[in-house]
């Protein structure tokens, strides 16, 4: 079959990521005859298991708390819905837009922050654990699916893409591992592929807009109280102008859809502009530049580190959400303990690897939240959620 620019390069901006210019994947392989190298990389993370765990663990509530709350995987198709819109008028390119998002969250630990948290404090003494490098691990080393690899073997910008953040130290090491890699940026403080700067905030979006939904469907957060905000203020008066007798959930809902689709056009608006002036023509001046192209406007911006602020003292820290954070917490470090002292309770591709904290780490974080608990009772632990 002819090689052809899969991923029609006609439709890409010359800022753009060009999977005939990728910078290709740890072990070589041959190219699929049908789809770019980005294509693959999405459908290989769409095919794994820590993809489809994503169902199952929790992004603000915990799983069994309720049945429509947003689950790390409702959020993760979430992100690439939005990032994708954006992508098409940025003319990005969609394939790796969707595959970041898709993979962004596949290193979190069951029961959402609380499970890092506590994760991170059972590990101090052993690298500590980070959701990012551990999105980066899975993909990488832990998923065991094809013949002649571990992990996805994922293209460079994927990988790029998925490690959003980065400790000196941890660039470190994975420079020492893989020279000129994907820490690199970390150390020579670059930035990554436009597609990358675009997964990055349209995660932001999305959760701000989904956990405002959440809270107020959990009952922790009111429609009255989110007055207070201002930018969801002026879109819930905006919607009120258009339908004067909406109440209850379609206000929200409509209030919510009128902010997201304002927040896109004003991504897409201000980074064309910002863009525009630039002159780049490859995604490698795009990283030459050392910081976010991908941005809202400043008032933008403003309003939404304000409803971050919010959600942050009243849903987050909420006395109830708090409550359950620390009976995740609870359950996380008793299991480690629990393994570290008996790592045969572990399967086998676990309990035989030399670094026993590292390899529990690594078990742990692959949990769902069900199976996290249902593990934490056999051990012999309390049920700590009745
Ligand atoms: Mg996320």
């Amino acid at each position: 079959m002819n090689k052809t620019p899969m991923g029609s390069s006609a439709a890409l901006a010359p800022y753009a990521s060009d999977p005939m210019f990728s910078r290709g994947r740890r072990i070589t392989e041959e190219e699929a005859p049908t789809r770019n190298d980005f294509q693959r990389d999405r459908d290989r993370i769409v095919h794994s298991s820590a993809f489809r765990r994503l169902v199952y663990k929790t992004q603000v509530f915990l799983n069994h708390e309720g049945d429509l709350f947003r689950t790390r995987l409702t959020h993760s198709l979430e992100v690439a819905q939005l990032a994708r819109s954006v992508s098409r008028s940025l003319l990005l390119h969609e394939d790796l837009v969707e595959a970041i998002c898709l993979a962004h969250d596949l290193g979190h630990t069951p029961f959402g922050h609380a499970g890092q948290e506590a994760l991170n404090d059972c590990m101090k003494d052993s690298g500590g654990f980070e959701h990012n490098l551990q999105s980066l691990r899975v993909v990488d080393f832990l998923e065991e699916r094809y013949a002649s690899f571990d992990g996805l073997n994922l293209t460079f910008e994927t990988r790029e893409g998925i490690l959003k953040h980065c400790s000196t130290a941890h660039a470190r090491e994975l420079e020492a591992r893989e020279p000129s890699g994907v820490g690199m940026r970390f150390l020579t403080h670059q930035a990554p592929s436009l597609e990358a700067q675009l997964c990055n905030l349209a995660d932001e979006i999305a959760y701000n807009a989904h956990d405002i939904d959440d809270g107020v469907r959990s009952g922790l957060l009111s429609m009255e109280q989110l007055q207070e905000v201002p930018l969801v203020e002026h879109y819930s008066q905006e919607t009120l102008k258009k339908y004067p007798h909406l109440k209850g959930r379609r206000w929200l809902f409509e209030t919510i859809r009128l902010m997201l689709s304002e927040q896109v056009y004003d991504v897409i608006g201000t980074t064309q502009n910002t863009l525009a002036p630039l002159g780049l023509q490859s995604s490698q001046e795009v990283r030459l530049m050392g910081k976010s192209l991908v941005r809202f406007s400043e008032p933008m911006q403003e309003a939404s580190e304000e409803l971050k602020k919010f959600l942050f003292q009243n849903l987050y820290r909420h006395p109830r959400v708090l409550q359950t954070t620390e009976q995740a917490k609870e359950v996380v470090r008793e299991l480690f303990l629990a393994y570290l002292h008996n790592p045969s309770e572990m399967p086998e591709s676990f309990y035989l690897r030399e670094d026993k904290e590292r390899a529990t780490a690594d078990f742990i974080a692959g949990m769902t939240d069900r199976y996290a608990a249902k593990e934490h009772r056999r051990l012999g632990g309390p049920s700590r959620f009745d």
